[in-house]
């Protein structure tokens, strides 16, 4: 379905990101397992795809420095050729009163998750433009539509993310390109693994999901696959939840 495809996953060497490698390399994308720090983790990621048939490679960049993300389409560029399908979703979420927040925590937060999505997507736009096809996924959060406390800069970068969505999407749509939003609930990773493991919090969480149950990486990445297929083709700038129900 997606054969011939080069792919870049942001943060993609463990959590949702890794999940959604493993199935995009499934369905016969070439895949770009992008890291800041992990590159362990990241090339045990390649290593599954590739021990089951499919192509990755890893490629360390911080995206929340600029340079550093022309550095690696530079290098995408040189040895893969264009990025046809683009999936943002890198992210960092620092919890703290919003009164407690400094200067440059709030900077790392919005630099990974908003600014780095929107240099990312900026650079991809342009070849698929050229080429008439491309896609882009954004992974939000449910925090983009519902506050909760101790964390605002990440609802703020999350609640970004959704307009740089759908501006995109009403700009380039046109040229064969869709950009979506796929909006994960409470999914177990690394991310909230501090948090989860207080069972008190995790019970209460739970009560809140209508399904009763927190999501795994691997119920994120099928919906990502889908927005990709010929069949999406006409879904653009909309926002899909996976969340258990947890927005009801
Ligand atoms: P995670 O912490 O396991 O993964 C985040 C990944 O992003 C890591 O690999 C990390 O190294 C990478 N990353 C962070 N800063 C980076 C940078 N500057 N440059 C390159 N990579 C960087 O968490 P996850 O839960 O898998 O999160 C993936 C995405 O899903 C994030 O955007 C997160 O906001 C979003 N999300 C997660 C949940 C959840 O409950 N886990 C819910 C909603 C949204």
């Amino acid at each position: 379905m997606l054969n011939g495809k080069i792919t870049l996953v942001t943060g993609g060497s463990r959590g949702i990101g890794a999940a959604i490698a493993i199935e995009l390399a499934r369905c016969g994308a070439s895949v770009i397992v992008n890291y800041r720090q992990g590159q362990t983790a990241a090339e045990d990621v390649c290593r599954t795809i590739t021990e089951a048939g499919g192509i990755a490679f890893p490629i360390q960049a911080d995206v929340s420095q600029v340079a550093d993300i022309e550095r690696m389409f530079d290098s995408i560029e040189k040895t893969h050729g264009n990025v046809d399908i683009l999936i943002n979703n890198a992210g960092l979420e620092i919890r703290m009163p919003s009164t407690d927040y400094p200067e440059d925590v709030f900077d790392r937060m919005l630099d990974t998750n908003l600014k780095g999505a929107f240099f990312c997507s900026k650079r991809v736009l342009k070849a698929m433009k050229e080429k008439g096809w491309g896609r882009i996924v954004n992974i939000s959060s449910v925090h983009e539509l519902r506050p909760t406390g101790n964390r605002s800069p990440y609802s703020i970068s999350k609640a970004g993310m959704e307009m740089m969505t759908r501006e995109h999407a009403f700009e380039f749509s046109r040229f064969g390109i869709t950009v979506n939003t796929v909006i994960p609930g409470a999914i177990r990773t690394d991310l909230n693994k501090g948090v989860l493991s207080d069972p008190a919090y995790e019970k209460r969480v739970v009560e809140l999901i209508p399904a009763r149950w927190i999501g795994k990486p691997e119920d994120v990445a099928p919906i990502v696959r889908f927005l990709l297929s010929e069949e999406a083709r006409y879904i653009t700038g909309a926002s899909i939840t996976v969340d258990g129900g947890l927005m009801l």
